[in-house]
């Protein structure tokens, strides 16, 4: 059971500036928005520029606008990641006082050679001290015997036993940069976030982010994880699969478009309608039973 029933809704779509938004981001943001406004909540906007060689100039800018145009106006101030590194450096602190984290000195070429029957997971080479010559590079969380379960609200019961499934896994990078997993939790949780609605291609990085609330003492949020819209080829649409940058000249048919991928069945007439209407219509009948329980849906 989430830890926090009691506190009221507070939702948030997290967009990376990697580049505009598109359809598959539309989904992300719609799915949040209309639970969080379905349940009377909040809906918080968090920049996620944590990366800076991956950001796109201008994307922060255009992906604010854009929801806007979309008619999807963010509660309270937008949260940039780019400053917070205080409290991200805080949260490594205290999982290296209780021991939880140690430095590794592997390059990604190390990394590469070692990869052995569980690929991407780390094989432990630093777990137990550098080994001599080698210099710290990054911080990896040490991870426990453990498996996670939990529930999602629209995949259901979710089980993965971490050793194998994800193995130690970095807090803060080579670059000195902080992970998205420990950036990740410590905003939601600093942010009181109770629910987090977004796409299953981040189911994965759930029980690494349910372990590390379990160490830092934060609340769990509840979970649901949308399909995500992939292109003819199945792959999930994105910046690397060059999917088309929302139009917000077509806002109104893009959004009943994106309703019916979530299962709504928007009348015709709101294709033409100003979005307040399409808004007014779908927070009336989301609802969460109608979603199709995939993991990625194929757009023809
Ligand atoms: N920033 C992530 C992305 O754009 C989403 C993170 C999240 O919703 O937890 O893929």
């Amino acid at each position: 059971m989430p830890d926090d029933t009691a506190s009221r809704y507070r939702g948030r779509f997290a967009p990376s500036p990697t580049g505009p938004l598109h359809f598959g981001s539309l989904i992300a943001a719609m799915g949040s928005f209309l639970d969080a406004r379905a349940h009377d909540g909040d809906w918080l906007v968090r920049i996620e520029d944590l990366d800076p060689p991956r950001e796109v100039p201008g994307a922060t800018q255009s992906i604010l606008d854009t929801l806007v145009e979309f008619g999807m106006q963010p509660d309270g101030e937008v949260l940039y990641q780019h400053d917070r590194a205080q409290h991200y450096l805080q949260a490594l602190q205290r999982l290296e006082a209780l021991d939880c984290c140690y430095p590794c000195g592997c390059s990604r070429r190390d990394l590469r050679s070692a990869a052995g029957e569980h690929a991407g997971v780390y094989p432990g080479t630093c777990r137990n001290g550098l080994p001599p010559g080698r210099e710290a590079r990054a911080v990896r969380l040490r991870v426990p015997e453990l498996e996670i379960v939990f529930r999602d609200r629209l995949q259901g019961e979710i089980r993965e036993w971490l050793p194998t499934a994800c193995g130690d896994f970095v807090l803060k990078r080579a670059d000195g940069l902080f992970a998205y997993q420990l950036a990740v939790v410590v905003d939601d949780a600093l942010q009181g976030i109770t629910h987090v609605v977004r796409g299953a291609d981040l189911l994965d990085s759930t029980p690494r982010q349910i372990l590390l609330q379990r160490l830092l003492g934060y609340p769990r949020p509840v979970y649901l994880h949308l399909p995500v819209a992939a292109n003819r080829q199945g792959e999930k649409l994105s910046k690397q699969t060059h999917a088309a940058p929302l139009d917000t000249a077509r806002a109104p048919q893009l959004l009943c478009d994106a309703a019916r991928f979530l299962g709504l069945a928007p009348p015709p007439a709101l294709r033409k309608a100003p979005v307040g209407e399409f808004w007014h219509w779908a927070i009336a009948r989301w609802d969460v039973a109608r979603v199709p329980p995939e993991r990625a849906i194929r757009q023809h």
